[in-house]
């Protein structure tokens, strides 16, 4: 079973949704990703956090089995992230972003995490993923995703990364405004030129398209009948599907089919709680029953 890096934001989210609010719980690229994943592999994680972080999080990731060696606690804030959501769950607008200790985050690989068999840079910014990518040796799959934020404000060191990565997983709003088109057939297109070879965009409930260079793959999202806070639906997705891919070795277009699927597995239990909720009291045969359920949702004969 190969090991998984990732590097991203652990962060204090206040969210409003139709159907309700939370303040300053839990949250976080890397936070929503080392535990998806955790539910399929080992995983160390890369973050930091400020003075201000409970102690009672740091608990629940360890009781993950999360490797937190590559944790950093600095002195200042910790990262805080505010949003929220009207009826129209699949985008996310951020009232707020306090970079805090992220501002000033120079991460720093420990040794025994610079041979990860996969990697995935998680939502940071992208001279922060250059750096973590400079200081590993070269994984067999390096995954990545970003935002708007860094789309806007950094765009030039994106497309940087973007030259050294395999996989993109973005949404489709960051997806058109990455490639500067409306139609996502063409966007991939002008993406997967210019460095990445598989690109996943995220619709929302509308489900996952992935591209590569000669084929696409469409994926619903699980119908819920209850949705409550639609943050970390990516991040998850993500830690789902790198984490199968990471426990099954296995890159073949075949198996990165099935990898989305637990993907979006995943993501359907973190949308159904605020924060990481749902995922606290998951068990592993919840995510299979919902990975057969999600295959007869799919399932059709052929016509002959
Ligand atoms: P998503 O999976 O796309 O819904 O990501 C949700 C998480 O991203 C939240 O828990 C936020 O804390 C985090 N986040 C929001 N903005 C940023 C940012 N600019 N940099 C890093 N993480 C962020």
């Amino acid at each position: 079973m190969g090991r998984l890096l990732v590097v991203g934001s652990m962060a204090f989210d206040t969210v409003r949704t139709p159907f309700g609010e939370a303040t300053d719980v839990l949250g976080g690229s890397a936070t929503y990703f080392s535990t998806a994943a955790s539910f399929f592999t080992g995983v160390d994680l890369i973050a930091v956090v400020g003075e201000d972080f409970p102690e009672q999080h740091i608990e629940f990731l360890q009781s993950r089995g999360i490797d937190l060696t590559g944790l950093e606690r600095r002195s200042g804030a910790t990262f805080r992230w505010r949003g929220e959501y009207t009826y129209q769950l699949n985008e996310a607008h951020t009232l707020e972003t306090q970079l805090n200790v992220l501002e000033t985050f120079r991460p720093k690989i420990p040794d025994q995490y610079r041979s990860p068999d996969m990697l995935f840079l998680g939502n940071i910014d992208p001279d922060l993923q250059s750096d973590v990518l400079n200081q590993v040796a070269r994984p067999r799959l390096v995954a990545c995703d970003t935002m708007n934020f860094w789309i806007d404000g950094k765009r030039d060191a994106l497309w940087n990364v973007l030259q050294h990565i395999d996989i993109l997983i973005i949404n489709d709003g960051e997806a058109r405004e990455l490639g500067q088109d409306s139609n996502l057939v063409k966007v991939a297109k002008d993406i997967m030129a210019r460095g990445p070879k598989q690109l996943i965009i995220k619709r929302g409930e509308y489900g996952v398209l992935m591209f590569t260079k000669k084929q696409v793959f469409g994926a619903p999202a699980f119908p819920l009948e209850y949705v409550k806070d639609p943050t970390g639906a990516g991040d998850t997705f993500a830690g789902g599907f790198m984490g199968y891919l990471a426990a099954s070795g296995d890159c073949s277009e075949e198996n990165l089919r099935k990898a989305i699927i637990f993907g979006s597995v995943m993501a359907s239990f973190t949308v159904e709680a605020f924060s990481l909720d749902r995922l606290r009291d998951l068990d592993k045969k919840e995510i299979d029953h919902r990975f057969r359920e999600f295959k007869r949702l799919t399932h059709f004969d052929d016509l002959t």
